[in-house]
């Protein structure tokens, strides 16, 4: 049997490192050590990384910027697999913006406003990167990833490569099939001015500062908003606004949000995800689904 990490080292174009912990990598800050984890940085090292991890038998985890996840304080028993260098890249061609699947959304956004095309700018303050706006399907103010999403290209389980141009854009589903992994996506904007877009952006930026407790390490909205309704409404009405498990809190500001107080463990946060869908579907007969992704977990 080789010796994993020797393997994971030799990937042409990629990085590899042992126990890295995850509370760096998500924006709870929470979660504990990844086994592997490797930065690629072309499509050749992701279809690389595919084929060691399934030799070595090991599970294969895409991070972005780990904005949607919950990892469990046991981490990861893999391989976790970010997208770097020539697949994080932002381009701007025409009315067309390409992008790398590890690339910010906040690049992508700032990029095409310098080159003067509007349609991407519900995405500012997203803190996700593009593979992850793909998968999710992310979303703000009525305006989705889909309707600006001509083309992206993914590699598949099998390592081959893979090209959409048509999305059936569903509420915080994945644009692409699951389990590949997204290395490039085309956005189709509009020409409009700098300006005019600018101004956009920093609506977009002030409803979030209104709305959400952004200076605390959350995942953005625990749980989708069930048809007809919101989730924060839902939550709130049961009275759960400020509900503690240790460390974990439900925010005040914006109820579908859980707050890392500083101290939050993932246990915490999990108990506290099931406090509220437990009391939520016995007040008022909804069961909430997770919209937050969890790795790690023994049902997830
Ligand atoms: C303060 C705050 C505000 C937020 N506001 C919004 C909002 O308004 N709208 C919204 O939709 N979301 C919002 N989010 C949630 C989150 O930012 C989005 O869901 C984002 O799209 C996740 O991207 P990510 O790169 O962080 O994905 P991650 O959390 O790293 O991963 C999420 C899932 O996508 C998969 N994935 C990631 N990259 C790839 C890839 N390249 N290929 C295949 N799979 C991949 C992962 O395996 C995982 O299953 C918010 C989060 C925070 C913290």
């Amino acid at each position: 049997m080789p010796d994993p990490f020797q393997s994971l080292r030799g990937i042409g174009d990629a990085t590899a490192q042992r126990d890295v912990l995850m509370a760096n990598c998500t924006t709870w800050k929470v979660g504990g050590p990844a086994r592997f984890m490797v930065r690629a940085g072309s499509v050749g090292a992701v279809g690389e990384t595919i084929k060691v991890a399934g030799d070595l038998g090991l599970p294969l985890l895409v991070l972005g910027r780990g904005s949607n996840i919950l990892v469990s304080d046991r981490g990861f028993d893999g391989v976790v697999l970010c997208l770097v260098g020539g697949l994080a890249t932002v381009r701007a061609d025409g009315e067309l913006l390409v992008a790398g699947g590890g690339a910010l959304l906040e690049s992508v956004v700032v990029e095409a406003c310098d080159s003067s095309l509007c349609g991407l700018e519900f995405m500012f303050g997203i803190p996700g990167t593009v593979g992850g706006a793909v998968i999710m399907n992310a979303g703000a103010y009525s305006h989705w990833t889909a309707e600006v999403l001509a083309e992206a290209r993914t590699v598949n389980e099998d390592g081959g490569e893979r090209r959409y141009q048509r999305f059936d854009g569903k509420y915080r589903q994945a644009l692409v099939p699951e389990g590949e992994i997204v290395t490039q996506a085309t956005f189709h904007l509009v020409a409009d001015s700098v300006e005019l877009i600018r101004e956009r952006m920093n609506e977009m930026r002030d409803r979030r500062r209104a709305n959400q407790p952004l200076g605390m390490a959350s995942a953005g909205s625990v749980f989708k908003n069930p048809p007809g309704a919101h989730a924060g409404y839902l939550i709130d009405r049961c009275g759960l606004s400020g509900r503690r498990v240790g460390g974990a809190v439900v925010s005040e500001k914006h109820a579908n949000f859980i707050v890392n107080r500083g101290d939050a463990t993932a246990s915490d946060i999990r108990q506290l995800m099931g406090l509220v869908s437990g009391e939520v579907r016995s007040r008022s007969g909804i069961q909430l689904e997770l919209e937050v992704k969890l790795v790690g977990f023994e049902s997830g």
